[in-house]
């Protein structure tokens, strides 16, 4: 496996005395749950999910059947720490799996806390919200800048726990060079996507990058819990970059990004 360069940071922000965020650092697995719900329970359920994640650390090579039966693990560990509570968590997650004889990143998604590409000078979002701005944004209702500011914007719409509903999965070669960032919406919510490209640009180190993300988003007013892991693939002039590939184990429903390989969840593209 490629040897990973990365970084992770939480702050309750500015305006909660809790951090109901929960992160997980640690190669082959990165993970940040945004728990909710309040009532001292949120926090419960995002460090369940960050646990269940605990026992793929230091895996040599991780397959896709061993992330996704860890989230399996994760949904029921936060359904018996409920209890009768409502308790509930967001799930972003990247995780390096081997696939015929290539790394690739298995980025894993529930809920509105997000996984990015930077590479090439380029930010991709990579995943995509389950929250009700997104279906505004999809339905061409609002704009970007009316997400940011919508009342709804913290209403999602799937999560693990409360409410409930599926996970998407995408799939993309680990490519020389690259920076992942993993974030909860305590960043997005805050530092527009220019602002957070600028910093992930400017940023020599993963340390340095979650640092500055961490401080943008306090900066604008840290009205939420804030995470970010930054993960660093080390660049490698003379390794061609391997193509994307598509895997069709995994049934979901959501419209991929344009260009980038989903799982089994593109519309024309399945072979279901
Ligand atoms: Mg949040």
């Amino acid at each position: 496996m490629i040897p990973l360069l990365f970084a992770a940071g939480t702050d309750a922000g500015r305006r909660r005395r809790l951090n109901e965020d929960a992160v997980l650092a640690s190669s082959p697995v990165f993970v940040i749950a945004d728990g909710m719900g309040g009532h001292e329970a949120g926090d419960v359920a995002s460090s369940a999910v960050v646990e269940a994640f605990a026992t793929l650390v230091g895996r040599d090579e991780l397959t896709i059947e061993a992330v996704t039966a860890c989230i399996e693990d994760a949904k029921r560990s936060v359904d018996a720490k409920g209890d009768g509570r409502v308790l509930g968590t967001t799930l972003i997650g990247a995780a390096v799996t081997a696939e015929g004889g290539a790394d690739y990143w298995l980025i894993f998604n529930i809920g509105d806390s997000r996984a990015y590409r930077y590479s090439g000078g380029t930010l991709t979002q990579v995943s995509v919200d389950h929250s009700v701005v997104q279906e505004l944004l999809e339905a061409g209702s609002i704009d970007d800048e009316q997400a940011r500011r919508h009342p709804d914007r913290n209403v999602i719409t799937r999560s693990i726990g409360a409410g409930g509903g599926d996970v998407d999965y995408w799939l993309l070669p680990v490519q020389p060079g690259e920076r992942l960032l993993l974030c909860s919406d305590g960043l997005t919510g805050e530092v527009p996507d220019a602002q957070i490209a600028q910093l992930l640009e400017e940023a020599s180190s993963p340390e340095a990058a979650a640092t500055a993300l961490l401080q943008a988003a306090l900066d604008a007013g840290g009205h939420d819990n804030v995470s970010v892991i930054v993960v660093d693939v080390p660049g490698r002039d003379d390794v061609e970059p391997t193509r994307p590939r598509m895997v069709d184990e995994i049934d979901d429903s959501t419209t991929p990004r344009a260009g980038l390989p989903v799982l089994h969840g593109a519309e024309g593209e399945s072979d279901a």
